[in-house]
């Protein structure tokens, strides 16, 4: 991998090609315990696949699986060709590997750390040098080269692992979470470095419970819960088949809302001819709110108002990834 400059042309993923990465019937078991139920996916080169799912749902393993760092129970898997269980070493030089909690040398400078790890892979120090170089300004560490670790901020120690991962040019980056715990600002940052890795034609894999994220960065994804996939494609498409185009989001006080959705329910269901279609679908009760699923969420809110109505708020929003999760799962995936 080359990092992205201005002339770097945009890589896309090509389905025809040979999988980054393939799974087929991946299976992981912790005694009696399935943590993995038998999943099969295939990652393009250069794309950006994300695996959303909540605490628990298997996305960790299905990491550690792949990057040849535990066995799988069962099933087959193919990275960059290879299989991570009979050619672990070779598969891992091919990979960049951000896990979820920043693991970086604290004894050591920013530079030094990206230097030492590269020493790891057994890259040569005249080569270490150019590179950490490129990597710090990819990283927007320049500044900050003879810091200790300790003394970055969250996102900066996050830019860091990222930027050290690259140190052996891997095709394939694994980022497990990459930006929990972050503020906003430095989320924003991290996904703009991440975006130029894509376009620079890297296979972005990332697990994540954030459905902004999901939505953000990844191509395609897959929605798991309890090891299991439930649904599977690009976050447009996945909200196209799974939710409507806008929610209505109300509150009518805790002691009210389910009652007062059964009323609404039968309001919007059974419109007045010439009244006009909301595209109405349903509604979910959530303990403080109430979600109205309709195509034209600001035209069911008139209808609830002219029926006398009135909610304490009221939010008109287009549908995203955690409607098609609280749809598939009935849960939601905020925790
Ligand atoms: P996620 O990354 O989606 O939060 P994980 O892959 O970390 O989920 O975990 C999936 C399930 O497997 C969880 O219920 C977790 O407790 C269990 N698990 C993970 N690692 C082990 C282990 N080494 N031994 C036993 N159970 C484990």
């Amino acid at each position: 991998m080359s990092l992205p400059s201005a002339s770097t042309a945009s890589a896309s993923a090509d389905p025809g090609a040979a999988p980054a990465i393939g799974a087929r019937q991946l299976t992981k078991r912790y005694g009696d315990f399935t943590a993995v139920d038998a999943i099969s996916f295939r990652i393009s080169r250069g794309e950006s696949f994300g695996l959303l799912g909540p605490n628990g749902a298997g996305k960790s393993t299905t990491m550690r699986m792949i990057a040849a760092v535990a066995a799988r129970t069962s099933g087959q898997m193919q990275v960059a060709g290879l299989d991570p269980e009979k050619q672990g070493p070779e598969v891992r030089a091919r990979l960049g590997v951000i896990p979820q909690q920043d693991n970086l040398d604290e004894e050591l400078s920013v530079r030094e750390n990206i230097i030492m790890y590269g020493r790891y892979f057994g890259l040569p120090r005249r080569f270490l040098r150019a590179k950490a170089d490129e990597l710090l300004e990819f990283a927007q560490l320049s500044h900050r080269g003879r810091a200790r670790v300790e003394d970055l901020s969250g996102g900066m120690k996050r830019r860091l692992t990222i930027a050290r991962a690259l140190v052996n040019e891997p095709d394939i980056l694994l980022l497990d979470e990459p930006t929990t715990g972050l503020d906003p600002q430095a989320r924003h940052v991290l996904w703009d470095r991440l975006f130029r890795l894509k376009e620079s034609g890297t296979t972005l894999v990332l697990t994540t419970h954030h459905m902004d994220e999901a939505e953000q960065l990844c191509d395609r994804l897959i929605v798991v819960d309890h090891g299991a996939i439930m649904a599977e494609g690009s976050p447009q498409r996945l909200i196209r088949e799974h939710s409507t185009r806008e929610v209505l989001e109300l509150r009518f006080g805790m002691d009210r809302n389910a009652e007062t959705a059964r009323l609404l329910e039968e309001l919007l269901t059974h419109t007045d001819a010439g009244s006009g279609d909301v595209g109405f679908d349903h509604i979910e009760v959530l303990p403080d709110r109430l979600l109205v699923y309709a195509d034209r969420a600001e035209a069911a809110l008139e209808k609830i108002f002219a029926a006398e109505h009135k909610p304490m708020t009221s939010l008109v929003r287009r549908s995203s990834l955690e409607d098609v999760f609280l749809r598939l799962t009935g849960r939601s995936l905020v925790d």
